[in-house]
């Protein structure tokens, strides 16, 4: 990460307007606001759209700090605000699609956002076409006279492919797509979407920016083109968060870069461990060669964070199960981004739901790793003997 970034995340937001002289804004609760004059419901009317206070579903002066913020670091015109991260996934597409049009979707991306796609937007005549993460400039022949969209995430779920986004970006710009980011991975500041070709830059705030595993949070940062149609179609969905959820956005922006920087060190920490141990096949981390999509990670982004994956050698479900029962420093849980570790297995079968063109090209059980901000020893020393507990039961088979 920049030193500039680093300064940006401790100053971004923190107007007096904002603030009114402490250091964090306070949290104002509002759904009424009130106009002593008819002047100032009318300056207040106008300006609504633009950090003024108005209504309750249009924002308070803490959601305004926070909006202000997050286009800051992401390099936007505006950021809309949503309940989490799937919401401003969806609403985002639906802010720019009709029926009829059709959107390219990477085939890794989050699982819900496939779901999406296949049930809601199918419902209402938009097609998807799902496009290999590694695809570059073959994207060209998926374009259709009606593509609207093309929706990127990199590096790609569970599986981690970096995707070449300028060439993406560059390509879709030419028959005026809208190109779409789930930014989450670089929670918006390891990886500068908007300055790479991305034309709106989405996030499961939820994740690195919250960073504590308390709040469901969404957010979008759009280019100036796009921000006024983003906004206004989000507003219209009823799309809003609790002042108390964006302060606590706004708070976590502030340790970001240090949690960051550590969950990355201990990421490396054990991806290094992991990639001499004999039960592992390969490691999915974009720092390593054998990551696809690497030398875009080393190009385009500034840094990474705790979460990559690894492939055993082999796939059997009942000792991967006693690998994962038997773990004292990571538990279980479908998500990532907090100050905890956390562990999940897919079996490559599952991939066959996953994915539509871009089939993995492994036998073992994928292992996703989140890494926190434990000792990293103490992690190493629970692998370990998760290691052990499946390498007994794999000898036991015969
Ligand atoms: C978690 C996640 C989401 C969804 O965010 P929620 O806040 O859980 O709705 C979207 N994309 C990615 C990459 C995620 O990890």
């Amino acid at each position: 990460m920049s030193h500039n970034k680093k300064t940006q995340l401790i100053a971004a937001g923190r107007d007096k307007k904002w603030t009114q002289g402490s250091v964090n804004p306070p949290v104002q609760r509002a759904s009424t606001i009130v106009f002593d004059t008819v002047a100032d419901k009318h300056h207040a009317t106008v300006n609504r759209a633009n950090k003024t206070l108005f209504y309750g579903r249009r924002g308070t002066t803490t959601h305004f700090a926070f909006q202000e913020a997050m286009s800051e670091l992401e390099d936007g015109a505006g950021c809309a605000l949503y309940p989490c991260g799937a919401a401003a996934i969806s609403n985002a597409i639906l802010a720019f699609v009709q029926s009829g049009d059709h959107l390219l979707m990477v085939d890794t991306c989050y699982e819900p956002t496939r779901d999406f796609c296949n049930t809601i937007l199918k419902k209402f005549g938009v097609e998807t076409t799902y496009y290999d993460p590694m695809i570059g400039e073959g994207i060209s022949a998926l374009i259709q006279p009606n593509t609207k969209i093309l929706f990127t995430e990199s590096p790609g779920s569970i599986t981690m492919e970096i995707q070449d986004i300028p060439t993406l970006a560059r390509i879709a710009h030419q028959h005026n797509i809208i190109v779409m980011m789930d930014n989450t991975w670089a929670a918006g500041i390891q990886f500068a979407a908007l300055q790479h070709g991305v034309d709106i830059s989405i996030q499961a705030a939820t994740k690195y920016i919250v960073g504590h595993s308390d709040v469901m949070l969404g957010t979008a940062v759009a280019k100036a083109e796009y921000w006024d149609q983003l906004r206004e179609n989000s507003y219209l969905m009823g799309q809003c968060i609790s002042p108390d959820d964006a302060y606590l956005g706004l708070r976590g922006l502030r340790t970001l870069a240090v949690r960051l920087q550590q969950h990355q060190q201990n990421a490396l920490a054990v991806a290094n461990w992991l990639a001499t141990h004999p039960l592992v096949d390969e490691v999915r981390h974009p720092a390593f060669a054998s990551c696809p999509g690497h030398e875009f990670f080393q190009r385009d982004f500034t840094g990474g964070n705790g979460l990559f994956s690894f492939v055993l050698k082999t796939s059997y479900p009942r000792a991967t199960t006693a690998l994962l029962d038997g773990m004292q420093h990571f538990s279980m849980g479908y998500s990532w981004g907090g100050f905890e570790s956390l562990i999940l297995a897919n079996e490559p079968k599952s991939f066959t739901q996953l994915r539509s063109v871009s089939r993995p090209n492994f036998d073992g059980t994928l292992i996703r790793l989140h890494i926190g901000l434990e000792a990293v020893e103490d992690l190493i020393a629970d692998l370990e003997q998760g290691f052990a507990r499946y390498q007994t039961v794999l000898d036991s088979r015969c």
